[in-house]
């Protein structure tokens, strides 16, 4: 019997697994390279395989979007606009002219710009190598005559590879798939992001060590903790199967009260809502018992596509999401463009720091245009319904007082016009700029609500790029000085007698939630997913008992201390968490 290998990587979606591993290979084709004078006929064969390319990329959406898994679909979107994009095929063409064979000519292309990409010290640009690469291959094969297909297992097996595409598990059987392990890659690689569309674990930048386990050795997956076991002994194993049997257990308790209200032990009642990206995530977030929205991302509105969305569109977008929440609090953030979320047609200008550029509500200037339009078709969608409107990226009070102007003049508009509107829309703004936090005294006056964006609220606070992997490390909520930020942004709220909410990842953490029931937080929203887990852990805490956690959290020296203080919260009062 091998001895057991323990791998510590980056933790990339919840969850556990235990099954034997399929190495999914990188296949790297021998491309034939030979003069080609006939140019017509090399450009129409290539002409051909990108047509076929297209085709299939653009069925792949479909069918995803029809599963109901946006963020998957939009990754072929995203494939299907390199296809678009004329550089590469144009590069493509030229190879031609010089009389390169089709395949020569388009590997060579594709590998331009897939170097051009990887020379980015951004690592989220310098991961679209990954994506040109991918759909260079797809190409490729067509114009090879080979089988395009994804991996097609044939027993329940955990994906193992250097790196995951989206053509690698386009095809794959769920039912099959038990989680992904990959060599490469951060939190926010794809893998990660299918792993968290498809509901699986999934573990990152686990280094060449994974690569060289043996063909369909038995691994034991925490998608929670990033620890794989490789061959594991005995001890082991009993270990992991009693985890998840708990892990299991715990899960369909809290199914089965996902619609219960998340009150605790002392009686205090907090709502539990849902982040979502449109209204696939609308319908999922219903089923798991959220009750409301905390955060609708409204990007997906304007991403991966060619033109502006009109007036229109986006208040037929609005009406179908808000028809989920009869009755139920919806908050909806404007738009927040710029950062790491770029939209081709609106020509943004090149930044070299584009987090601390012209993103979320600084586009008020240069592009008022933009939000007044989108205020305006959420106004008309929002008869009937309990509309609450959010700004993100708000760090000068004078941005909130520009935006209430701006929300009034489309007020005015629409009466002047008869067009009707909801009579109880509330204001608010996302605190997630440490400028914000350390004004939110003078901010509350303005508002009706804050929501706290842990996510920029951290990277800005520790000055850590949250797209980049290699200083992930270092950033955490748990910090106490983003912790600090939170308390004060929560109290200021209350002193001023409005409701603060959470929108961020931390909110969804189950060490953090007893320390934010401490603060006084009124309102967590989180991926649909983690809802029903939340609520339930929530019902087993007390408010008064919290409180003593936070102010231990806040006095402590780091990150790791104030987990340790958790942990420790949660096992003392018998609550484990997986
Ligand atoms: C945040 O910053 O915490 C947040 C919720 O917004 P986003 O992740 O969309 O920037
Ligand atoms: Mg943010």
């Amino acid at each position: 019997m091998p001895n057991p290998i323990s791998l510590q990587g980056i933790p990339a979606a919840p969850g556990l697994a235990k099954g034997h591993i399929y190495k999914v290979a990188t296949q790297s084709l021998s491309v034939p390279r030979y003069q080609a004078e006939d140019k017509q006929s090399e450009l129409g064969r290539l002409q051909v395989a990108t047509g076929e390319a297209k085709k299939e990329l653009a069925e792949f959406k479909q069918k995803i979007k029809d599963a109901n898994a946006s963020s998957e679909a939009e990754i072929f979107e995203a494939h299907l606009m390199i296809l678009e994009d004329d550089a590469l095929t144009s590069t493509a063409f030229e190879h031609i002219e010089n009389q390169v064979n089709a395949e020569a000519a388009w590997v060579d292309a594709v590998e331009f710009f897939a170097k051009q990409l990887e020379s980015i010290p951004d690592p989220t640009i310098a991961g679209r190598a990954l994506d040109v690469r991918d759909v260079g291959q797809r190409v490729l094969k067509h114009l090879m005559g080979m089988d395009t297909g994804g991996i097609e297992l044939s027993k329940p097996s955990v994906l193992v590879g250097r790196d995951l595409t989206p053509s690698d598990t386009v095809n794959l059987d769920k039912r099959l798939a038990l989680g992904f392990l990959t060599a490469q890659g951060g939190p926010t690689s794809h893998t990660a992001i299918l792993a968290k569309a498809f509901g699986l674990p999934a573990v990152v930048g686990l280094g060449d060590a994974l690569l060289d386990l043996p063909t369909d050795c038995l691994v034991l997956v925490d998608g929670n903790t990033g620890v794989v076991v490789a061959n594991p002994d005995e001890a082991a194993l009993t270990e992991f199967s009693l985890k998840q049997e708990s892990a299991g257990k715990a899960l369909q308790e809290a199914l089965s009260v996902a619609f219960e209200p998340a009150s605790t032990r002392d009686n205090v009642v907090v709502e539990v809502v849902a982040n979502i990206g449109g209204e696939d995530d609308a319908i999922f977030a219903h089923q798991n018992g959220a009750e409301g929205v905390g955060l609708f991302r409204t990007e997906f509105l304007y991403l991966h596509r060619n033109t502006m969305p009109t007036e229109e569109e986006q208040f037929e977008a609005y009406q179908r999401t808000f028809s989920h929440f009869r009755g139920q609090p919806v908050v909806v953030r404007t738009l927040d463009i710029g950062g790491d979320k770029e939209v081709p047609y609106m020509n943004f200008p090149k930044e070299l720091n584009p987090f601390l550029g012209w993103r979320g509500v600084r586009m008020l200037h240069g592009r008022e245009d933009i939000i007044s339009t989108q205020i305006r078709s959420l106004l008309r969608a929002s008869v009937g319904v309990d509309l609450r409107i959010m700004v993100p990226m708000i760090a000068l009070l004078e941005e909130v007082q520009e935006m209430k102007a701006l929300l009034q003049k489309e007020k005015n508009r629409l009466d002047f016009e008869k067009i009707p509107y909801g009579n109880k829309i509330q204001f608010g703004i996302m605190v997630e700029v440490p400028s914000a936090a350390i004004m939110a005294d003078r901010l509350a006056k303005e508002i009706d609500f804050f929501s706290i964006g842990t996510n920029d609220l951290t990277q800005y606070t520790i000055a850590v790029d949250r797209t980049n992997s290699h200083v992930a490390h270092l950033a955490s909520g748990f910090n106490p000085a983003v912790l600090f930020l939170i308390q004060r942004t929560i109290s200021c709220a209350h002193e001023a007698g409005k409701w603060c909410g959470m929108c961020g990842e931390f909110a969804g953490e189950p060490l953090a939630v007893p320390i934010l029931l401490g603060m006084g937080l009124d309102e967590f929203s989180m991926s649909p997913a983690r809802v029903p887990t939340i609520k339930q852990l929530i019902r087993k805490l007390s408010k008064a008992e919290c409180r003593q956690l936070t102010e231990q959290a806040l006095a402590a020296s780091d990150a790791l201390e104030v987990k340790g203080l958790a942990n420790k919260f949660l096992s003392e009062r018998g609550i484990s968490m997986g």
